[in-house]
């Protein structure tokens, strides 16, 4: 218990902040959403159960699968993904059957703009497909004429494109309905990577605008947690020409058609034991809840971009200005000129008491920050604060008062360790270090008491491509 304690009191979680992480929806559940799967009801049931023993989570999966189709406007869904990931490759399996159905076993070209998630590239790999990538233009939207030039070079083969909307730069283009015409035009299949769905509950449908199949992320749009990895839910939904080929299971014939390709993962219905999360969000909000949900995380990513934009240029807007569930900060000027990075304004944020936003995804040296409908004013006010009096910092380092290597950034993050020993060797005070100035203590870091990131900074990268060996002496292990 202790040991668990410890953990929880070094994390800089979502019950203590928000975690304004671009893309990636972490939203602040409610107790009441997540009780549920502590029950054994759930939590213990086998996935093999037999039907008549596993009634009511059949139910609760049904009823969830309803609601996913109304809300997308598909026509069938399978909850069997236990990732986004997986169900990307699902929904490209199932553009890879029907092909194959109406023996055009040729097409395999799968396109895929460059500001796509990574795992999209991956999945049609995995998917047997070969990728051609699409160039953005500069306003960060899939370019049309090198779409159309795609199509026309592989039209006898092109299989799908890959799109996500609104896009990985947080953008709705305009030009999505189009777009997916000309892949229709060309015999290929539409894939609408549905993370960012978010921004579209009860104000758009994947499947009535265009799109053939996508998958969602309960991770994300519905709440199941995801800091820190899984589980996750990846439900893979089309529309009906699809259906037949969404995956199945060889254990339980109720898991799927018959003509799927087999499973994709172990069990039937997946990582059924934290449906009921997404389950009780729907449920407990409503449709018209959802629908306000969507605007007001819409409307939240819009105030900070606005609020921010004179300090951090916003990368990436549609025609009217706005921006869609995210925004992209663009921080490389910033970065040519004073020599302070993206790893030192996300490191910094944490003597703030923040979690960082995305970094460098999907630009390199832009931070994105996605703030979901969780996030009342006050945070959002006390986020907005924090990065503006980064930004004063920032400037201190540009006018010369630090350098850019010996700055509360580049130090950042600072520990109680740090802040309490005897040496001190900075140009700026322990007070600044820990207590910034130019934020009101007392509203902004007073109100919930101050966080002590527990480790100083690491060199993410070298460890990420270095394989290093703790190498314990045998003895140890006596
Ligand atoms: C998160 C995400 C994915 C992948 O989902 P996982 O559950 O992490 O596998 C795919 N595309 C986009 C745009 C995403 O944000």
């Amino acid at each position: 218990m202790r040991y668990l304690r410890m953990l929880a009191d070094r994390d800089l979680a979502l019950d203590r902040t928000m975690i304004p992480l671009g893309s990636c929806t972490m939203k602040l559940n409610a107790v009441t959403e997540m009780e549920s799967i502590t029950w054994p009801e759930f939590s213990s049931l086998h996935p093999f159960a037999p039907v008549d023993q596993s009634l009511g989570s059949r139910k609760l999966i049904d009823q969830l699968s309803q609601w996913l189709i109304s809300i997308t406007g598909y026509d069938a869904v399978s909850l069997q993904p236990n990732a986004g990931s997986q169900g990307e490759f699902s929904g490209l399996l199932a553009i890879r059957s029907y092909h194959d159905s109406r023996n055009d076993s040729h097409r395999r070209v799968c396109l895929i703009p460059s500001s796509a998630h990574g795992t999209n590239a991956a999945s049609a790999v995995m998917a047997g497909m070969r990728v051609v990538v699409v160039a953005t233009d500069d306003r960060g939207n899939v370019s049309l004429d090198d779409l159309r030039a795609k199509i026309a070079e592989h039209s006898s083969e092109l299989a799908a494109l890959m799109i996500t909307y609104p896009s990985t730069h947080g953008v709705f283009e305009t030009a999505i309905g189009d777009i997916c015409a000309a892949v229709h035009d060309a015999g290929g299949q539409v894939y609408v990577d549905g993370a960012n769905l978010n921004a579209l509950v009860g104000l758009a449908q994947p499947g009535k605008f265009g799109a053939d199949v996508s998958h969602l992320n309960l991770h994300k749009t519905f709440c199941i947690p995801h800091g820190g990895g899984g589980p996750g839910v990846g439900p893979v939904i089309c529309r009906s020409h699809l259906a037949p080929f969404l995956p199945n299971h060889p254990m339980d014939p109720t898991a799927g058609p018959v003509t799927g390709p087999g499973p994709v993962s172990a069990a039937p219905f997946g990582s059924a034991s934290i449906l009921p999360i997404s389950w009780a969000y729907i449920r407990l909000m409503g449709g018209s809840g959802l629908t306000h949900a969507t605007q007001v995380a819409i409307l939240s990513a819009n105030y900070i971009a606005r609020k921010l934009g004179e300090y951090y240029p916003v990368l990436y807007s549609g025609a009217t200005g706005l921006v869609a569930h995210e925004c992209i900060l663009d921080l490389r000027e910033i970065t040519r000129e004073t020599g302070v990075t993206v790893d030192d304004v996300a490191k910094r944020l944490m003597d703030y008491g923040f979690h960082a936003p995305t970094m460098s995804f999907p630009v390199a040296g832009t931070l994105m920050v996605e703030p979901t409908e969780s996030e009342d004013i006050v945070e959002l006010d006390r986020f907005i604060a924090a990065m503006i009096a980064i930004y004063r910092e920032i400037q201190a380092v540009g006018d010369g008062t630090y350098t850019s290597e010996n700055s509360p950034l580049r130090n950042a993050p600072h520990t109680s360790e740090k802040m309490t020993s005897m040496a001190w060797e900075h140009p700026y005070t322990r007070e600044v270090a820990a207590f910034p100035q130019g934020l009101a203590l007392g509203e902004i870091i007073g109100r919930r008491g101050k966080y002590w990131p527990t480790v100083g900074r690491i060199d993410g990268a070298y460890g990420d491509r270095h394989l290093i060996c703790a190498c314990p002496p045998l003895e140890e292990y006596l």
